[in-house]
């Protein structure tokens, strides 16, 4: 096999590190994102490289996932949190570590960069003009959708904008994780360039394992309360306090039985940290201290046994490019009540695996999750139908499989291009 050809592939996230501990610090859905699908094209054979930027002195250099699977923590920049809005000045220093990182283990070059994030979108487009790299992109956020449910517009707007709409019009392929997330690229960044849909995954075996009954006897959850979850990120965009208004308003808000659930890491006197102490000063105020839990961080172990212990999962982002916690829900029989925005659209099919309702509006959300809650039968279907709809269209095994093919294809592109064989 020579440099081009061989199954060797360099994923680059540079602030979404898929090693670390998910649920905090904005990690997130991209975290899981590139660790899955890098283990994942590992098992089809593919010599995987994750690439991420190093944050702590404590953290390892090199996290060994499995043999052909590895993430790689470049130090560029200070070697502390960085927020991904002051992340840009650090992005050459990363580029010439990558560099240096292949002179030391004599990789030529990574005939494939996957890159996450515009942050690495611009990291993916130096390899590509200097050693030809092919670049396939997914976005995760988009700066022309974000900007627009947001109140403050960061300094770093300009540039990003100005980096997305290049890596779309450059880039061998672009990855949309949903339909919606293709049209919004089409109508907010560029109508140039090339756009695959591969929608994101979940572990359908983990997210599945445990039932109702044996979830809520491990929690300590009686088995007639009624059970409200949150998983995610304290981000504003996310719309956790719709929710909390919404439980407010449930006809069963004075039942004695409803629990409601906000799952999610946090750091104080961090972004995060910030707005979990708003949300539960939000709580404190309604007077649902009483029926309202705050877990914290949940590990991926125990993440299953929150899901199936729920009956219904809430997911009342303002803006949700894909949404990994809708179909991890889903895919363990617990149906989703989501904002009808993005991604979720994709993901949900409202009436028969959970519902849709707009975006920021408490009102709407409180019906629907009655609707749920007060027709025990309904909700059983709902579940059942969410578990068999993401078994089929959402495992990361088909999500890989498809984005393997890609590769391929461009590959196989690049060596018949007339133009680079003749140079
Ligand atoms: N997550 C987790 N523990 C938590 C909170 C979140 O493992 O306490 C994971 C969750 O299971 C999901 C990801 O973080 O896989 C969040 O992804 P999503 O796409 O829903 O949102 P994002 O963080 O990308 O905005």
């Amino acid at each position: 096999m020579n440099a081009n050809t061989e199954k060797r592939i360099a994923l680059i996230s540079v602030h979404g590190d898929p090693a670390i501990e998910i649920g905090k610090e904005e990690a997130g859905g991209q975290n899981v994102y590139v660790r899955e699908v890098g283990k994942a094209l590992a098992d089809l054979g593919w010599q995987v490289d994750m690439f991420s930027r190093r944050v702590s002195p404590e953290q390892e250099t090199i996290v060994q996932h499995s043999p052909s699977c590895r993430t790689i923590r470049l130090t560029a920049g200070p070697v502390e949190f960085v927020p991904r809005d002051q992340g840009f000045k650090h992005l050459t220093e990363f580029v010439q570590q990558l560099l240096q990182f292949q002179r030391e283990n004599h990789i030529i070059k990574y005939p494939v960069v996957h890159t996450n994030y515009w942050l690495s979108s611009w990291v993916g487009m130096q390899l590509k003009a200097l050693q030809g790299s092919k670049q396939v992109h997914t976005y995760h956020s988009l700066g022309a959708v974000k900007y627009k449910s947001v109140d403050t517009i960061p300094l770093i707007a300009t540039k990003r904008l100005a980096v997305e709409k290049q890596v779309l019009e450059t880039a061998d392929r672009i990855v949309a994780t949903s339909p919606q997330e293709q049209q919004h690229m089409r109508s907010l960044v560029s109508t140039k360039g090339y756009i695959d849909v591969i929608p994101c995954g979940t572990d359908i075996q983990q997210f599945g394992s445990i039932d109702r009954e044996t979830a809520r006897a491990e929690l300590g959850i009686a088995s007639d309360a009624k059970v409200i979850l949150y998983v995610g990120r304290f981000d504003p965009r996310k719309g956790i306090e719709t929710l909390v208004r919404a439980v407010n308003q449930s006809q069963l808000r004075n039942s004695g039985k409803l629990k409601l659930i906000i799952g999610g890491g946090s750091t104080p006197g961090a972004s995060d940290g910030r707005e979990r102490d708003r949300i539960a000063g939000i709580v404190q105020e309604l007077g649902m201290s009483e029926l309202t839990i705050f877990p914290g961080r949940l590990g991926q172990e125990i993440l299953p046994t929150y899901y199936a212990a729920a009956d219904v999962c809430v997911v009342p982002s303002h803006y949700e490019p894909f949404g990994l916690v809708a179909i991890e829900a889903m895919s363990c029989g617990t149906p989703v009540v989501a904002s009808d925005v993005g991604g979720l659209q994709f993901t949900v099919v409202t009436e028969k695996t959970g519902l849709l309702v707009p975006p920021k509006d408490a009102d709407a959300f409180s019906v629907a999750i009655d609707r749920i809650l007060l027709n025990s039968a309904w909700r059983d279907e709902l579940g059942e139908a969410a578990r068999k709809h993401i078994a089929s269209k959402f495992s990361w095994g088909g999500v890989a499989d498809k984005l393997s093919q890609l590769y391929t294809q461009i590959l196989n592109t690049s060596i018949l291009e007339p133009m680079l064989v003749g140079k």
